[in-house]
């Protein structure tokens, strides 16, 4: 695996887990503002139920003290009873009570109620202008909650219509109210949490973390058995040199380059003679560590960082030499043939010498000559080599050269 992979998996990586750290943070504030809105709708609808109540028994008598004194605006000729004992008691219709509520709710919980309407009686109910825009909407397109976040300070507010109900009549149907009829709300505020998101963010930077050294290890050991699969494709195992897949790959981006840049390209086919009575005479380990021998020659003879040398396949090898005329490969297939019969490889088989030789064919690339025409002509120059008598090196290049 190449590095650049491991780094687009790294980017994929962190993308992957900053839209999860996202996605959480949007879902925790989705979940704290449902929290908000079903607190705002409990609170309202209590609130509801206990002027409920308080309607059904036409209102309730309390004793005038310094917390609750009588209503002025409630306008019942009963409002208020004189006891015996001197302790008066008022009437506390819901109006009055839901105020009286929502004051000792906000000293105590910091929860606010705010009883309100498009035309209250008592001028101190009169919605401000988020409340009076609730109000209509509720009146105009038959809304049945409104709220909103405010950021500074961090609250939420809540606000839901007040229904007429039968039990309302009593008190207000001189002002021609009907039953289902909107005759105000209930707005409810209170201070909003905000929102916790650094178990979020700490959670997903160690799980980067832990994921990029993960992705960073396994990338060095794939990016390691990757690159010695890739050498392993290309190496011959027994001499070690390049093997046929690689020459092809060698050979044809050599003859590309050399064909635009009108360079020159040899390459020499080496074939080792009479191998195959070395083989029945010596045994095939022994044949196995002569290929390795004349390997390590042919390696040793060429210096260029250019030119190639691989197992062409059973005892024959291949040069490529770029930049490289007819002329020099067959000066170089002459030194090679040459320390091959140095090795002084013992060989009784062989009809030509006592000792091991190699036979070569030499040709060079010429304009309009093709691919695979290269090779012919060395396979033709080596088959020459072989037939005029062996050890020696042949070359179908004479005429070629550029
Ligand atoms: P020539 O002089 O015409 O080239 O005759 P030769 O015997 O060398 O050619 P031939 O093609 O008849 O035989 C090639 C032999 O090379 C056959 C095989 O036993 C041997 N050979 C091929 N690959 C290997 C190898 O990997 N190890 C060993 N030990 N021998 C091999
Ligand atoms: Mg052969
Ligand atoms: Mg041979």
């Amino acid at each position: 695996m190449r590095r650049q992979y491991i780094a687009m998996i790294a980017v994929f990586w962190f993308a992957l887990v900053a839209a999860s750290a996202i996605w959480n943070i949007s879902q925790i504030q989705a979940a704290n503002q449902q929290a908000d809105v079903q607190v705002a709708r409990s609170f309202f609808e209590l609130i509801v139920t206990v002027r409920e109540w308080n309607a059904q028994h036409g209102g309730v008598y309390v004793p005038v003290s310094d917390l609750i004194q009588p209503n002025p605006y409630l306008n019942v000729p009963d409002r208020d009873i004189h006891l015996p004992n001197g302790i008066t008691l008022t009437k506390v219709n819901p109006a009055y009570m839901t105020r009286l509520i929502a004051d000792l709710a906000q000293n105590g919980n910091k929860i606010r109620f705010h009883i309100t309407s498009l035309k209250p009686i008592n001028p101190g109910n009169a919605a401000d202008v988020w409340e009076t825009q609730a109000l209509t909407s509720f009146e105009r397109e038959a809304q049945l909650e409104l709220y909103s976040w405010d950021a500074q300070p961090q609250s939420f507010t809540y606000m839901a219509p007040l229904i007429t109900q039968s039990s309302c009549l009593k008190c207000h149907e001189q002002q021609g109210y009907k039953v289902g009829d909107i005759r105000g709300g209930i707005s409810v505020a209170f201070r909003t949490q905000p929102v916790v998101i650094w178990p979020v963010l700490l959670s997903h930077a160690l799980i980067a973390l832990v994921g990029m050294v993960a992705i960073t290890l396994f990338g060095q050991q794939l990016t390691r058995a990757f690159s010695d699969l890739e050498r392993l494709s290309q190496i011959d195992s027994l001499t070690q040199l390049h093997n046929r897949g690689y020459f092809d790959l060698y050979l044809h981006r050599e003859f590309l380059r050399s064909r635009r840049q009108q360079s020159s390209l040899s390459v020499i086919l080496c074939d080792v003679d009479y191998f195959k009575s070395y083989n029945d005479i010596y045994g095939h380990q022994t044949g196995d560590s002569c290929l390795r021998q004349i390997a390590a020659a042919l390696t040793a003879t060429v210096k260029r960082p250019g030119d190639l040398i691989a197992r062409y396949g059973g005892e024959e090898f291949v040069m490529v030499l770029p930049d490289t005329p007819a002329a020099g490969a067959i000066a170089i297939a002459e030194m090679v043939r040459a320390k091959i019969e140095t090795l002084n490889i013992s060989h009784k088989g062989s009809h030509v010498s006592n000792h091991v030789t190699i036979s070569l064919g030499v040709a060079a690339f010429c304009e309009d000559l093709k691919e695979e025409t290269l090779l012919e002509r060395a396979d033709q120059a080596l088959y020459q080599a072989k037939h005029a008598g062996r050890n020696m090196v042949a070359s179908a290049a004479l005429t070629l050269t550029i």
